[in-house]
């Protein structure tokens, strides 16, 4: 059995939806399809959960949002027409919307619930148009599936009894459409995951059903070993770890979001990336274990938007506490930290750059600089990192220099190098302006 998700640009419209049913009906072991909202039709197109937020928003503040929400009701009306299923369910997503929109909730529950309503809907009209192709298809509701998540919104985190509610979809004999996105708390509460949280959706039905697979089927062929706009044609990798794929998406990697196969991973339960415009392609399989390729690198991820907090102290090595004082300082100021690369009489801290204001910045290093009595204390922003990633890497002799002299070929400085204790990555921090240049020479060095 297999768990088949289909993402934003696959359900965009009318002509990639019959993409989607010809996919479902060309194996029949392909029997939950997780469906996300109408994503964008051409680069600048909008997705529907973007007009949702608009249209949540212009209602909380003006009383009426008739104009946003004509756009939203007009896309599902596109699609309708496209797949020529009648008016009928159109009215009936309009109504959905405007039975929505009635709900006095507070402010971002609202918002939620709206926001929710893009894949519920997509998902009602994609069970529609199976049915009117003749397969037996039915829409399942997550609250009446069992899906159950915790209360926060806009971050639900799923329950550990929703495993064993969603186990019994197996019994279901028709093609199951099941919305992406959201779940609902034990009180009744409709909560969403966290944006692009269909995928999570995704995994946590494959986990509950105890799948043989869960197919990802997005508009890429494969997973790339490096960003597709960084370098040409990049290398296609054909099968990665979960180890590497988390690596590799928590540093730029779109292809997941990256929590989304933390509950395939822990059942141990294979995932395939797939192309729904070309689906014959064999796509990427993310595994618990793979066998060593001869390569040690299988990706290079690089991402912007990093600040670096330097903090130097003669002797800091020897005094105790000075990590924890240094870290509290950041918990109370509520700013968390990625990781803590260090010398024996300095530190570095890097975080997240939009946490953290200009009007915010001096008060930090202020703080830090009396309560520790620091010999120097300094933030840089706009860093990138680079994030070299291969479960083989730590095997092999020389990684470290071969990347290390590609930084140095491009001209580039590094700010910071970090190895740390993950034996999957090796991570290098750079100035935003030089990162393209510096991961071009990586992966020349690695795989050209
Ligand atoms: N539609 C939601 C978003 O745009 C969730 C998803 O597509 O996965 O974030």
């Amino acid at each position: 059995m297999k768990v088949s998700k289909f993402g934003g640009s696959s359900v965009a419209n009318g002509e990639q939806i019959r993409k989607v049913f010809n996919i479902i009906q060309s194996d029949k072991s392909r029997k939950i399809v997780v469906v996300s909202a109408p994503g964008k039709r051409f680069s600048d197109d909008v997705k529907t959960t973007d007009l949702l937020i608009a249209l949540a928003t212009s209602y909380l503040k003006n009383g009426e949002a008739n104009q946003e929400l004509e756009a939203v009701v007009d896309r599902y009306r596109e699609i309708a027409n496209q797949l020529e299923l009648g008016e009928d369910i159109v009215n009936e997503i309009e109504a959905d919307f405007i039975g929505r929109l009635a709900l006095s909730e507070d402010a971002e529950r609202f918002i939620d619930c709206i926001k929710a309503g893009g894949e519920d809907n997509n998902a009602k009209l994609i069970a529609h148009f199976f049915q009117s192709q003749g397969v037996a298809a039915s829409y399942i509701n997550p609250q009446d599936a069992g899906l159950l998540v915790s209360n926060e919104i806009g971050n639900a985190q799923v329950l550990q009894e929703s495993y064993d509610n969603l186990y019994k979809l197996r019994d279901k004999e028709e093609v199951i459409v099941f919305p992406g996105f959201f779940g609902y708390s034990p009180e009744g509460n409709l909560v969403t995951f966290p944006r692009g949280g269909s995928d999570i959706t995704g995994a946590i039905l494959a986990a509950a059903i105890k799948a043989d697979l869960y197919e990802n089927f997005t508009d890429v062929d494969s997973v790339y070993s490096v960003n597709p706009t960084i370098v040409e044609n990049p290398n296609e990798i054909t099968e990665l770890t979960y180890k590497e794929m988390r690596e590799l998406s928590y540093a730029g990697f779109g292809v997941f979001h990256e929590e989304a196969l933390a509950p395939a991973f822990r059942a141990s339960i294979p995932v395939c990336v797939k192309n729904t415009n070309n689906p014959e392609a064999r796509g990427t399989m993310i595994v618990a274990e793979r066998k060593p390729n001869g390569k040690p690198v299988v990706g290079i991820a690089s991402d912007n938007g990093f600040l670096n907090i330097y903090v130097e102290k003669y002797l800091m090595n020897r005094e105790i506490g000075f990590g924890r004082k240094l870290l509290q300082i950041l918990e109370e100021e509520g700013l968390s930290y990625e990781h803590t690369p260090s010398g024996i009489d300095s530190i570095n801290v890097i975080l997240r750059g939009n946490q953290l204001s200009e009007a915010k910045e001096e008060q930090l290093l202020d703080r830090i600089q009396t309560e520790l009595q620091t010999d120097k204390v300094s933030i840089e922003r706009n860093i990138a990192l680079i994030m070299i990633v291969g479960e083989a890497m730590n095997k092999t002799i020389g990684v470290a220099a071969k990347a290390v002299a590609a930084i140095q070929n491009a001209n580039v400085n590094i700010a910071m190098i970090n190895q740390g204790s993950s034996e999957v990555s090796m991570m290098f921090g750079v100035k935003e302006v030089d990162v393209n240049k510096a991961v071009k020479s990586i992966y020349e060095a690695f795989f050209g």
